[in-house]
């Protein structure tokens, strides 16, 4: 994840300012100038970091802040809440039409931003709204784009429409929306065009597509890799073709992240979503607040909760409950966990959302392909074995590490981690009135 360094950097300013029990301001100023390491180290934008330490500075040798209690705790706030403003303080939505009236989107961006990725993510969450996207492939140029959205499209259930690469991106923009008219769906996602670097050409093209369709949101969808880049082609697009909101694509990646908290400063426009990850579910609305808690090591408790919301549905919820009653857990109840533990992206994922992980978290490799090999496992297991582990004898256990291409110490691991799970639900079961738990509960 990104920030990964430069949250470590920050969480020691923090530390050696909690430990002291009363603050000078040549404590603030020195600890301050560690914080403008950090975030010049962190690919922000020089400007922006200039500004944001001026600001933390003044607000923090304030007379409450250095004679009040807990000095160190207060420095601390004041970054916190500057930090947020400087991302925007507040979620923003892409903003729709009122009603049934068709919102058109017009997504923008350089080559490899993302760009066509970013599109199928946002139409499919739209459709999980309970929108009706079209998706319009106006991206002529790039070989496969077309073909790429169409694939996207399909996985998140929502229409494309196409005219091939042989038609002028203006015309195509025009009968997509006529297209969404007669088909009855309410928002149009336009994939333009991008280049490998800003061009006439490309401005030229996205300003045309405003002059011909009725074009309610421009999105730019930047690369986070790409650091102070980012920004400036942000700042560009803004200047020429004017953007309402930006789309940080691979914040997942090992980025410093300098250009998720620079681009709305520099800019003046607000970051809608982050993309963290290649998988078409990995586009996350920006809370400010959150990435804040996120970078200052305080985790991010709110998205682990959405996270889990998305990924178990109602009737899995009812199910496990069920089963807790009954103190019952198998290996298809083991592989249903690790499913939707992998739909919320994983354990490293989720770990690092944590509040005070995610720095521990650094140097330790944790294995997601663990999981994998685990599922092997189970699936090397016939269907009663699977529902009953008690009938897995030793003989069962050679057969099923051989299946799995895994010591048997693996498998003797891994049955006594569903007897364990089942002890525990048998715990619980009590307080949820089962007839698994002592009278009584705990
Ligand atoms: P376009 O040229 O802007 O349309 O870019 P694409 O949509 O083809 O994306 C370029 C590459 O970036 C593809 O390999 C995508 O899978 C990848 N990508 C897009 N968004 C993300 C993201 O949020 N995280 C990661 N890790 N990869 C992404």
């Amino acid at each position: 994840m990104a920030f990964e360094s430069l949250s470590e950097k920050l969480q020691n300013v923090f530390k050696n300012l909690r430990s002291k029990g009363r603050l000078t301001e040549a404590d603030v100023k020195a600890a301050m100038k560690e914080v403008k390491r950090a975030l010049l180290e962190a690919d922000v934008n020089f400007k922006v970091v200039k500004s944001f330490i001026k600001t933390v500075q003044e607000r923090a040798v304030g007379q409450d802040v250095l004679n009040g209690l807990n000095p160190g705790q207060m420095v601390i706030k004041i970054v916190k809440e500057e930090m947020e403003a400087l991302m925007g303080s507040t979620m923003t939505e892409i903003a729709l039409r009122p009603g049934n009236e068709i919102t058109i989107i017009m997504m923008a961006g350089l080559q490899g931003a993302g760009k066509t990725t970013t599109c199928a993510k946002l139409a499919g969450q739209y459709k999980k709204k309970g929108k009706r996207p079209l998706l319009v492939a106006c991206d002529v140029y790039r070989p496969a784009a077309i073909k790429q959205l169409q694939v996207n499209g399909e996985k998140v259930g929502v229409p494309v429409f196409t005219m091939g690469d042989k038609q002028n991106p203006v015309d195509i923009a025009k009968a997509g929306v006529e297209h969404a008219q007669k088909n009855g769906n309410n928002i149009v996602i336009l994939d333009t065009a991008g280049r490998l670097h800003i061009d006439e050409d490309m401005m030229g093209e996205l300003v045309a597509i405003k002059q011909n369709v009725d074009v309610y949101q421009t999105v730019l969808v930047v690369d986070a890799m790409t650091g102070q880049d980012a920004v400036n082609v942000a700042k560009e697009f803004n200047d020429k073709v004017a953007i309402d909101g930006i789309i940080v694509t691979k914040l997942d990646g090992d980025t410093r992240g300098g250009a998720a908290l620079s681009i709305r400063a520099v800019t003046g426009k607000p970051i809608l979503y982050v993309g963290m990850g290649e998988k078409l579910e990995d586009l996350q609305q920006f809370y400010p607040d959150r990435m804040t808690s996120r970078i200052l090591g305080m985790g991010d408790v709110l998205s682990l909760i959405e996270k889990a919301e998305s990924a178990i549905d109602e009737e899995q919820a009812l199910k496990m409950t069920e089963k807790m009653k009954k103190a019952s857990f198998d290996f298809n109840d083991f592989l249903e966990q690790m499913d939707q533990m992998k739909k919320m992206g994983g354990l490293s994922s989720l770990l690092s959302m944590i509040p005070g992980m995610g720095s521990k978290l650094q140097g330790i490799d944790i294995d997601d392909s663990m999981m994998d090999k685990t599922a092997a496992i189970i699936y090397s297991m016939t269907k009663e074995e699977r529902a009953n582990p008690k009938i897995i004898n030793g003989s069962r256990k050679r057969r099923i590490a051989a299946g799995a291409g895994v010591p048997i110490a693996e498998v003797n691991r891994l049955c006594k981690q569903v007897q364990n799970q089942k002890q525990m639900m048998k715990q619980m079961s009590g307080m949820l009135g089962g007839r698994g738990g002592k009278k009584g509960g705990f």
